[in-house]
């Protein structure tokens, strides 16, 4: 079997714990950070990875390690890789984290993207969300990532945060568009379990914009990106139309393809020859793990209904859609055949069109997002 071209790694230390977050992280003080890269890089490395396209170092935080410690887990990981194969390299990193000493070693490293958690420009909010820089911080960083060469560098940004009003929104958007940067990921607010906002929430703590507002920011933002020249290639992802170059990120549309990559690192998940796998979290679990030599803590070989639920559940995350031939050849059947009542129903709700080969969402249901999506779910497995 051909194996994936698409490489996670994750590195869980943060240098702050953030109010709205259910990732798999963990307070950097104190952590085994150096036997940690260790027992990553030997993951890494018992698959036997020669040829990537993409890898995607993500997190956590990547860049709460020591400039050190990126070098050492970053020269291991591609010393096997044939470098000019790997067409994109991202690292993810925090505005306050980025030090000459970091940012020298990035450039000298296969790293050619950066995906800047900003989150939001407004001092007040990132505070209010538990985020350590200020905005003065995030100019610094992407003055000094430009500087050091990075002409493909990303940022994050949240909206329909507690107290957040269209007017904070738009200010945004204009700072935004003003770094003059090619891609740009703009996602609501999700309340998760276990975080200190979803505590918050239930004890009628959180002043959250209604969904109307929230509707609207989404309207404004992909209006507004719209009119800078930027592609909404996905819910919640923009890049900046060049004749010359495509920015959208590689590694991400290997996901919404429904393609398989490999996941390593403590609590990744990955998909290799039909299986979903997790891998062991926290840190000491997933140490002993991979000294053991098996760093998985689940792993689900998904039916062949599953897998058309995931295609229909990632592919209409993209703008473009899925394509009707490429699903029924890959399934072999026909859309009518499996999802014909769906279909009819979500076209008649004006949340789904179909253009010639490609079904995409409207816009109506790219807000509704996973909600559209979820009507893709058949009630019962084929095992
Ligand atoms: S949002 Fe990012 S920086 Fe904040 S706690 Fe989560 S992983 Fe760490």
């Amino acid at each position: 079997m051909k194996k994936p071209t698409s490489a996670y790694v994750h590195i869980p230390f943060c240098t702050q714990i953030c109010y709205y977050c259910d990732f798999s992280k963990v307070f950097i003080q104190n952590q085994p950070v150096d036997d940690y890269l260790r027992a990553l890089v030997r993951e890494f490395k018992s698959y036997d990875i020669h040829q990537l396209r993409t890898l995607y170092m993500g997190g956590g935080t990547p860049t709460a390690i020591t400039a050190e410690q990126l070098d050492y887990v970053l020269t291991e990981l591609t010393k096997e890789l044939d470098i000019s194969m790997l067409e994109e390299f991202t690292i993810e990193a925090n505005p306050g984290d980025l030090d000459a000493d970091k940012i020298a070693v990035l450039k000298n490293s296969a790293v050619n993207r950066v995906s800047l958690g900003v989150q939001t420009f407004n001092n007040k909010h990132l505070k209010r969300i538990g985020r350590s820089h200020n905005e003065r911080q995030i100019y610094e960083s992407i003055d000094s990532l430009k500087a050091a060469g990075f002409d493909n560098i990303s940022i994050d940004l949240i909206y329909a945060l507690p107290g957040q009003t269209m007017a904070d929104v738009k200010e945004n958007v204009a700072k935004a568009l003003a770094l003059d940067i090619p891609h740009l990921s703009l996602y609501s607010l999700i309340l998760e379990h276990h975080t200190v906002f979803m505590n918050k929430m239930r004890r009628g703590k959180l002043n959250l914009p209604t969904e109307d507002l929230e509707a609207e920011m989404f309207d404004y933002i992909i209006a507004e990106l719209k009119a800078a020249g930027f592609e909404h290639y996905e819910i919640a992802n923009f890049a900046k139309l060049d004749p010359k170059r495509d920015f959208k990120s590689q590694h991400n549309l290997v996901y919404w393809d429904n393609a398989e990559y490999f996941g390593v690192g403590a609590g990744a998940s990955g998909y290799l020859e039909g299986v979903r796998y997790r891998n062991r979290g926290p840190i000491q679990h997933y140490l002993k793990s991979v000294a053991e030599g098996n760093a998985r803590l689940s792993e689900e070989v998904l039916t062949k209904n599953e897998m058309m639920e995931e295609e229909f559940f990632l592919g209409l995350r993209k703008k473009s859609g899925i394509s009707i031939s490429r699903f029924e050849t890959k399934f072999g059947v026909t859309l009518e055949q499996q999802y014909g009542q769906v279909v009819r129903d979500l076209l008649a709700e004006e949340l789904i069109q179909i253009e010639g080969d490609q079904l995409r969402m409207t816009q109506k249901g790219l807000f509704l997002g996973d909600t559209v999506a979820e009507r893709f779910i058949l009630e019962e497995d084929d095992e």
